[in-house]
């Protein structure tokens, strides 16, 4: 593969920034050289990841352009979604994020060379007009499901959202699709698919029907069918390249700081991990953005005091959330289950933790990332959505690839009613379900291999020889085409533009 060493990519990176960067690495470990380019906060975040790749020889490269926010009235500083704690601010983050397209067109123009593919994230459709100005190759990266992509695609295009209007909580099954699912409008809705945003809604499904190319965080071992289903769809050149998470190169040090330095020692909770059995502990976490109501919190706190298990739970908040300090302090949590439980207040090494032989349970979000997480580390989940396409991750974990127990949370936490205050699992279900998923019993062990099995499928996907590095090859030959396709493209054109002019 001569032509990949002198190949550029250039990866934009706001939203879904982890698997960016397992890209960065995974494929400038194929040769090409890769830009990362985010905001100053979102850098800063993933600055060690990317000293990693160049430690060990990589032509990777972090770029902060700088964040539109505060133009627009955004405090100073807020570049990512999970440091919003006033949710009406959405959509003027989004526009502001749309607003990027400007110092990326300024940074592009001044690029010595035409990078040969730009790669964004599909909440990041604003390249497209930066990329089709300067004649690059541009590739759409999907970081939920091809099970979730292909459900919404379905259910637009069969008019079933319509047919429903208003009404969140009508069933539907999803037609034409390759496994029954059954939900409703509130467990199956589409990124930006809410009001206010119906613009930027409109700007994705263009962005992807112009792209070059779509490239999903997944595997064909468990979505192949629904990646080529959704590739028909498209009519798309689609490659599944994941899951990122499981490449083999990902070191101690990667997996430590991967998306942010953990506010924690790791050696610490590996020490914690060590001297634990063998699938023993329950790890928790609702990920970067998900927030349990207060009431919910608490059920889940009794809950799991009274399993007896041990654990780790990942409070992202803890810092923020005037609930969880309450619960854990105040309420002395926190020193009541000290024998049993360690709290990490801030940002866990997720990886760390799951790759360790005593955690036996996730209790988990269903972000995609964790699910990927969970999936390629062997460890059986404990499903527990709260919006977007997490639904469709317990979904799939549950009921198509069977390595999951769900809690019982039916409807996103925005859906909750008031008289519930939120709570839709009490502490005696949380009981329940966590026994269930750590069981050794018949139905605990078979779900176990299971997820050992998926797990080894994972890893062996991203392989030489795997589904997803062959995938990740044919991409880079079909870039490197392309890109050359497009510059003999350009040059006819400049050629054509001097004849006429001296012409004239
Ligand atoms: N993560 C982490 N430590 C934390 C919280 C999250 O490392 O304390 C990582 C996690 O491993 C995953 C990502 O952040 O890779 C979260 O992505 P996901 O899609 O699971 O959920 P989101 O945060 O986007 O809801």
């Amino acid at each position: 593969m001569a032509a990949s060493t002198e190949l550029h990519f250039l990866l934009v990176a706001q939203g879904h920034i982890i698997p960016m960067m397992d890209l960065a690495r995974i494929l400038a470990e194929r040769g090409p050289r890769v830009t990362v380019v985010t905001t100053p906060v979102n850098a800063a975040r993933n600055r060690a990841t990317v000293d990693a790749a160049r430690r060990a020889g990589l032509a990777v490269e972090l770029v902060d352009l700088p964040f539109p926010g505060p133009q627009l009235g955004l405090p100073e500083g807020l570049e990512a979604i999970d440091q919003m704690v006033d949710k009406g601010i959405d959509q003027t983050f989004f526009h502001a994020i749309w607003k990027m397209a400007e110092p990326l067109e300024e940074y592009v123009r001044a690029l010595p060379r035409r990078p040969d593919c730009l790669v964004a994230d599909s909440c990041n459709p604003w390249t497209a007009g930066v990329c089709s100005g300067h004649g690059i190759p541009r590739l759409v990266m999907h970081c939920p499901s091809a099970y979730f992509l292909l459900a919404v695609h379905n259910l637009s295009a069969h008019g079933v959202y319509d047919s429903v209007g208003d009404d969140d909580m009508a069933p539907f099954e999803v037609p034409d699709f390759p496994v029954r699912a059954v939900g409703n409008k509130a467990t199956f809705r589409g990124f930006f698919q809410y009001p206010g945003v119906e613009k930027e809604q409109q700007d994705v499904i263009e962005a992807e029907a112009s792209a070059d190319g779509l490239l999903i965080n997944t595997f064909r071992g468990v979505e192949g069918v629904f990646v080529d289903a959704y590739a028909v769809a498209l009519g798309q050149r689609t490659w599944a390249v994941g899951p990122t998470c499981a490449s083999s190169s990902m070191d101690n040090d990667a997996k430590a700081a991967r998306g942010n330095r953990a506010d924690v020692d790791i050696n610490h909770i590996v020490m914690w991990l060590d001297a634990r059995p063998p699938e023993s502990v329950l790890y928790i976490s609702f990920g970067s953005i998900a927030q349990l109501p207060g009431k919910q919190l608490a059920e889940l706190a009794r809950g799991l005091e009274k399993s007896g298990r041990p654990f780790v739970w990942a409070i992202n908040k803890a810092k923020a959330d005037s609930d969880v300090r309450a619960l854990l302090d105040e309420e002395g949590f926190e020193d009541r289950v000290k024998d049993t439980g360690l709290l990490v207040r801030g940002w866990a090494p997720q990886v760390t933790i799951l790759s360790h032989p005593a955690v036996g349970g996730f209790l988990t979000h269903c972000g995609w990332n964790a699910t990927l997480e969970a999936i390629s580390h062997g460890v059986p989940a404990l499903t527990w959505p709260s919006f977007a396409d997490q639904f469709s991750s317990e979904r799939l974990l549950v009921d198509v690839l069977g390595v999951g127990v769900r809690s019982g949370v039916k409807v996103p936490v925005m859906n909750v009613t008031e008289e519930a205050e939120g709570v839709q699992v009490a502490s005696g279900d949380v009981e329940k379900v966590i026994a269930e998923l750590m069981d050794f019993g018949p139905e605990g062990t078979a779900r176990r291999s299971r997820a050992k099995k998926l797990s080894v499928e994972a890893k062996a996907a991203m392989e030489e020889g795997g589904s997803s590095h062959s995938d990740l090859t044919d991409m880079i030959h079909y870039v490197s085409d392309l890109s050359q396709k497009r510059s003999h493209e350009r040059e006819m054109s400049t050629m054509a533009e001097l004849r006429n002019n001296k012409g004239n």
